[in-house]
């Protein structure tokens, strides 16, 4: 893939008051941008060093104030591999990044996206749980961890401003939420406890909140509360195949799953293996409990 047009930076649209988003190509992520008083916090860096340096001009385009800080959402290309285009800007990460960006396949992933894998940065602040983000007269940006799901290391980002008036409060969502398409289940998703977390994002989330999916256009929270639901549909089925003793590779063809199968592809063994560990941490974990109760 070359730099051209399929690598094109949109444009800013307002999401709420001092809060914006843009597209990068090629993967249409969503990269955002809140600006506060004194200082702005991006979310998302595109998915090269060179395209995370455009979006930094980006930046420097419709405001003035200092770009303080950059959050990455997780790991994948298209959400962390523009780091490298913001030298002496504070980067926000989840701990697990700093294993999983050093990985070999992301250095192959770099060479197969035309650029030169040094040029990767890992996240120089790694966070376990929550971090806040100050944005000058008291208002904050908090960034959190709220649990594994659709990889290891995904944060949120919550601007929830109470000081302001009619600020209906935004949620960065980062992929654990979609909007363009079902959720993507790949080989570092957590089937066991995607919903789990979705249940704490839908606890966050106020009535009125305005979520910002990674792929797709903002939503509100009902769409939390559907693809939460789907998501764990995908878990229970999964429990069920295997309970039934569907081998693997028959686990996609016989699943009655609520996406197109190629969005649930690359997880099947990750799934498998997680569903089985559970259950040998836990003896009959894996059961459904049926009454009476013994
Ligand atoms: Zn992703």
């Amino acid at each position: 893939m070359s730099e051209t047009r399929e690598w094109v930076v949109g444009e800013w649209q307002e999401v709420a008051d001092g809060v914006f988003r843009l597209v990068a190509q090629p993967a249409s992520v969503n990269i955002g941008l809140v600006v506060g008083p004194e200082a702005a916090l991006l979310i998302d860096t595109g998915s090269s060093p060179a395209q995370g340096a455009r979006i930094r001009d980006a930046v420097a385009r419709l405001t003035d104030r200092p770009l303080a800080t950059v959050v990455v959402t997780h790991d994948h290309f298209d959400h962390a591999f523009g780091l490298g285009g913001f030298a002496g800007v504070r980067t926000v990460g989840h701990e697990s990044l700093a294993e999983t960006l050093s990985a070999p396949e992301v250095a192959d992933g770099a060479r197969e996206l035309g650029f030169d894998p040094d040029l990767l940065a890992v996240p120089e602040t790694l966070i376990a749980v929550a971090d806040a983000v100050e944005l000058g007269a008291g208002r904050v940006a908090e960034v959190a961890h709220l649990g594994v799901g659709h990889s290891h290391g995904d944060l949120i980002v919550n601007i929830a401003d109470p000081g302001a008036d009619g600020f209906p409060g935004v949620i960065f969502a980062g992929d654990l939420i979609e909007s363009a398409g079902p959720p993507y289940f790949g080989p570092d998703s957590s089937v066991d406890e995607w919903s789990w977390t979705l249940d704490r994002l839908y606890n966050l989330a106020r009535p009125g909140v305005i979520i910002v999916p990674g792929h797709g256009d903002p939503v509100d929270r009902e769409l939390v509360r559907e693809q939460r639901d789907a998501v764990d549909a995908v878990r229970v089925e999964f429990e069920r195949l295997q309970a039934e003793g569907v081998p693997e590779d028959e686990a996609l063809a016989r699943g009655n799953w609520p996406f197109p199968a190629q969005h649930i592809a690359g997880v099947v063994g990750a799934a498998y293996a997680e569903l089985r560990a559970r259950a040998e941490r836990q003896p009959g974990a894996g059961d459904r409990p049926t009454l009476p109760l013994a």
